[in-house]
């Protein structure tokens, strides 16, 4: 992490610094809409929620729900009625934006993109657009739910390696700290004063919530453990018993990024959409012949699972593919709790080993 520089934001100038950054991006913010928190554009006067993490991460700032990928048109030649051309035009370019608000660990959802869709191998140009367009400007997390476990997965809750700008509160507004070149070119603003003292302030503020942390367990073996239990069918049955199938879990997911294309239109023109797609769908991985590789919800569950702390891990030098944010936990309809799963895998890993060793 490149710390570089540090201010103080009073709490009363937040609203006038959104509005100075909206001149030249577009701000979104966490607001209410109904019980959920969500992030929207900010305007003028609007209320910004930051006493609780947003119900949905920011992912839809740099990968939407549903994306224009670009249009298309067949064009008939007069001259030569049986000759037809697509004109294809490109999609809109990326708003520069600013994401303010979201806690470290819905940003940190974005380095589980980057492996992916901006990788030395292989670049999504629609990704890449977007996520060079974007700031992240976020808010130390001072009050970690019971669902939460950024901890477990190395990482906690001032954890700036996803955002540009960190605000930690202290009495009477926020330390600014940036933590890239891109946020420190965000503190020229004159709404901003000298950090001065406040800045140890913070350090202790922060302090404080990794101390009161409860100890995370060892969760090393995740990977070994997802191999093992791979083929325990009774495992994968048991604990995705109460699962609806309802998807949740992966819509609200900062890390899950699996899309599916579409075109819609009148067959003579039309546009081409990237839309979201749910692994704990049985759809998602139904082929034309009728066949599913993954037929129950016990195998779509061991995929969402295995993907997050094993497959990926296996292919990404060992980074896992969740960053503790809790909201699978949280918004699943029937509590089911990836947590759970995965110590469980560990723990039954662990004891078949001790059989063998014993036979
Ligand atoms: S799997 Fe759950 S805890 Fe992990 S990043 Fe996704 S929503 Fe958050
Ligand atoms: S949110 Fe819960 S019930 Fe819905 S698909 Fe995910 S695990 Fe199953």
């Amino acid at each position: 992490m490149v710390m570089s520089a540090a201010a103080y934001l009073p709490a009363p100038k937040l609203g006038e610094w959104l509005k100075e950054l909206s001149v030249r991006h577009l701000v979104l913010a966490p607001q209410a809409r109904g019980d959920a928190v969500v992030f929207a554009p900010y305007a003028e006067g609007g209320e910004i929620v930051l006493d609780r993490d947003a119900t949905m991460p920011p992912k839809q700032a740099v990968f939407p729900a549903t994306e224009e990928l670009l249009r298309f048109r067949r064009v008939k030649d007069p001259e030569d009625p049986g000759r037809v051309d697509v004109e294809l035009s490109a999609s809109q370019p990326a708003p520069k934006t600013v994401v303010f608000g979201a806690r470290p660990c819905g940003t940190r959802g974005f380095l589980a993109y980057d492996r992916v869709y901006r990788s030395p191998k292989t670049t999504d140009p629609y990704y890449a657009a977007r996520r060079d367009a974007t700031l992240f400007v976020t808010v130390a997390c001072t009050a970690p739910g019971n669902s939460c476990f950024c901890h477990w997965v190395g990482s906690g809750p001032d954890d700036a390696s996803g955002s540009d700008l960190l605000l930690t509160p202290v009495t009477g507004g926020f330390v600014v700290l940036a933590v890239s070149g891109r946020g420190d070119e965000l503190l020229g603003s004159p709404l901003l004063e000298p950090a001065g003292d406040r800045t140890a302030e913070a350090e202790k503020v922060l302090a404080a919530v990794r101390a009161a942390l409860p100890p995370a367990p060892d969760i090393s073996g995740a990977r070994d453990g997802l191999t093992a239990v791979f083929d325990d069918m009774g495992f994968w049955d048991e604990v995705s018993a109460k699962c609806v199938s309802c998807g949740a879990c992966t819509y609200l997911c900062p890390t899950c990024y699996c899309f599916n294309i579409t075109d819609e239109g009148d067959g003579l023109a039309g546009r081409r959409l990237r839309t979201w797609d749910n692994c704990m769908s049985f759809q998602f991985t139904l082929e034309a012949s009728g066949h599913n590789p993954r037929p129950t919800k016990a195998h779509r569950l061991r995929n969402r699972v295995g993907h997050k702390f094993s497959y990926y891990p296996a292919l990404h030098e060992g980074a896992v593919a969740c960053c503790g944010c809790g909201r699978c936990v949280r918004g699943c309809p029937v509590s089911v709790d990836i947590r759970e799963i995965v110590l469980a895998a560990i723990v039954r890993a662990a004891r078949a080993r001790e059989e063998t060793a014993h036979d």
